[in-house]
Parts: structure tokens; C-alpha cells; sequence
């Protein structure tokens, strides 16, 4: 198996009737690049730039951040890298940032909030990627996006930067791409509008289906309810995808469930343009998209969207990826 499963390597990302798709890596360090190509990937669709963050006692500097942004790009060649701004999940910490405890850490000043409540990091930040632009594909990615304000407001910081640089003479993409990523259930109803402008999307399920299900993703009692099968999610993924395909813009995904290959079918089936796995699932992921055509996972799709349940769709998926092999 380990042989069959090798073959996939080296080709490209395609369902059976031979559509493409680019299948990306997530990573948390510049040193997680080398292992992104080795395992074949296409590129970087999520760089969780809070680990150059944690466990240490002062922010990183704009040119300690421009090196590490620099040299992720420069690894990564003519692949595209979707490098996140500053993410601290409600489930981490980090003393210098100045986060006060919260009630609800998980709907607190976290993400895009806390980024344009502390414009002292995040322009530095900006800057660090903005410089880094000029040295590969870059694209910037916002976390916990809800409303449009979000985005004009870093555009604006973006503006202001990039003229500065531009006065300094220091080089950078004029047109890097500005995306968000889709992780609450407002930025998924609101995705036509979000679309208009934004660059790109990425959807989120880990918070996704938290903030859908009302369920902590950390807490085992109502784990039950964490399901990304659930039906509200499944069209909240839909919905999302239909919406950015309306606007004209690329779909991604870099939640852990774009490597579950009991959604393969449906993200293929709903159009999802691109997916960003551990490094470690490239293989197992390319393999799990080759396994269907366009109409095949179609017709699934078309099936399980029936359906009412979480359990009702998981019995039916495995049923069905059974019977596919
Ligand atoms: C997500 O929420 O799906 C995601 C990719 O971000 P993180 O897991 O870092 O919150
Ligand atoms: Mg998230």
C-alpha cells in the first residue's frame, strides 16, 4: 500500500476525470517548508505565523519577521504562500501581548479584533509581509473575519504602508493578494459581500464548526456535536464556495477537513478550488481526490445534502466511500 500510495507523489492533484485541483500544505514554521515539498505539496495555504509568537518574551521585530516571511517564500518558488496574520486562538496564551483573561476567550479579542486593536504589531507585521512580497507569491490572510469593516480597515493600514515603502524605496507586490479566512458563521452569510472584497477565500472548519455548533472545540462533553457532516456546516461550506465562485474569486480550504476523506467527495462536488493539509496527509489526500469523478462526487453530494443528520450523513459517506473502492 505504501508503494501505491508513493505514486502519488510526483503527480498532480486531479479527480479521476482528471480536474484539477491544488492541494496545499498548513505550516507553523519557516522550517516546516522542506518537509511540505518533500511530501509533495503545491504550495503553502496556511502559515500560522502565532508560533513566531509564543514561547518567548518579546514580539519578533519587523526584520527577524521579514527574514522568516523571505525565506518561506523563496523556498516555496513559483508555488503561492497564504501566510496568516497574528491568530492567538482562544485556547493560547502569550504574557507580552497584553491579553487580559476573558470570560469567552473563543469569542473574545482575538484574531483580526485583536490585529486592529494593536496597530503597533500589526504593522509591523504588514510591513515584515509586504517586504517579503517582493521575493515570491505571496498572500496575506486575515483570521476571524465577521463584517467588511475588518477588511477596509487593513486595507487602509496596507495603503498607508505601502506607501511608506514605496517613499523608502524598498521593493514589494503592489497587488499582493488580500484573502480571509471563513471561520465564523457571519463571514459565511455575508460571503457575497466579503467576496467583493476579498482576493481570495480560505474556509476554517476547526472554528467553523465550532462557531456553527455553538460547541467549544476543546471541550469533550459536547464533543458529539463537533462535526464538520453536521447539515448546517455542510452548507455553510457550500454556500461559501458558491459565493466566491459568483464573485470570481478562488475557494480554499485549511481546516482539518480538507483532509477527511469522507468530505473529499463533497468539497470536490461543491467546487472547492484548492485544499491545505498537513504535509503528512498529501499523499493520502491526492490519492482520496483521484478516487472520483466530477460526477460521481456530484451525485453524492446531491445524495447526502438530502440528508438530516450528522450520523445519517457519516453512515451514508462510509457506506459510499466503501462501496467506491
Ligand atoms: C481553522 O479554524 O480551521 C483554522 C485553520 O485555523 P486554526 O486551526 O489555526 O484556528
Ligand atoms: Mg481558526
Amino acid at each position: 500500500d505504501r508503494a501505491a500510495l508513493e505514486a502519488f507523489r510526483e503527480s498532480p492533484t486531479r479527480t479521476a476525470d482528471h480536474h484539477e485541483v491544488l492541494l496545499c500544505c498548513n505550516i507553523g514554521s519557516d522550517q516546516d517548508v522542506k518537509a511540505v515539498l518533500e511530501s509533495g505539496g503545491e504550495g503553502i495555504g496556511l502559515f500560522r505565523t502565532e508560533f513566531l509568537f509564543m514561547d518567548r518574551s518579546a514580539p519578533p521585530g519587523e526584520a527577524e519577521q521579514f527574514e522568516i516571511y523571505r525565506r518561506v517564500v523563496e523556498a516555496a518558488g513559483e508555488r503561492e504562500v497564504i501566510i496568516r496574520t497574528l491568530d492567538i486562538g482562544g485556547d493560547k496564551a502569550v504574557g507580552y501581548l497584553g491579553m487580559e483573561r476573558e470570560e469567552n476567550p473563543f469569542l473574545g479579542y482575538r484574531g483580526i479584533r485583536y490585529c486592529l486593536g494593536r496597530p503597533d504589531f500589526f504593522s509591523v507585521q504588514l510591513r515584515a509581509l509586504l517586504r517579503a512580497s517582493a521575493f515570491g507569491r505571496l498572500k496575506i490572510m486575515l483570521p476571524l473575519v465577521t463584517c467588511a469593516d475588518e477588511l477596509r480597515q487593513t486595507r487602509a493600514i496596507l495603503s498607508k504602508l505601502m506607501a511608506d515603502l514605496e517613499q523608502e524605496g524598498v521593493p514589494f507586490q503592489r497587488g499582493v493578494p488580500l484573502g480571509i479566512m471563513i471561520e465564523t458563521p457571519a463571514a459565511a452569510l455575508i460571503a457575497d459581500i466579503l467576496a467583493r472584497e476579498s482576493d481570495f477565500f480560505s474556509i476554517g472548519t476547526n472554528d467553523l464548526v465550532q462557531y456553527t455548533m455553538a460547541v467549544d472545540r476543546g471541550n469533550g462533553k459536547v464533543a458529539y456535536l463537533y462535526s464538520p457532516l453536521n447539515p448546517s456546516v455542510l452548507r455553510s461550506i457550500r454556500s461559501v464556495i458558491r459565493a466566491g465562485h459568483e464573485a470570481g474569486i478562488p475557494v480554499g480550504m485549511c481546516g482539518e477537513s480538507a483532509a477527511d476523506s469522507r468530505l473529499i467527495p463533497l468539497l470536490l462536488a461543491f467546487g472547492l478550488d484548492e485544499f491545505s493539509v498537513g504535509a503528512s496527509s498529501v499523499l493520502e489526500t491526492r490519492r482520496a481526490i483521484s478516487r472520483w469523478t466530477l460526477t460521481e462526487a456530484r451525485h453524492l453530494a446531491d445524495e447526502v445534502m438530502k440528508l438530516s443528520s450528522a450520523d445519517g450523513i457519516e453512515a451514508y459517506l462510509s457506506a459510499a466511500i466503501e462501496d467506491h473502492r
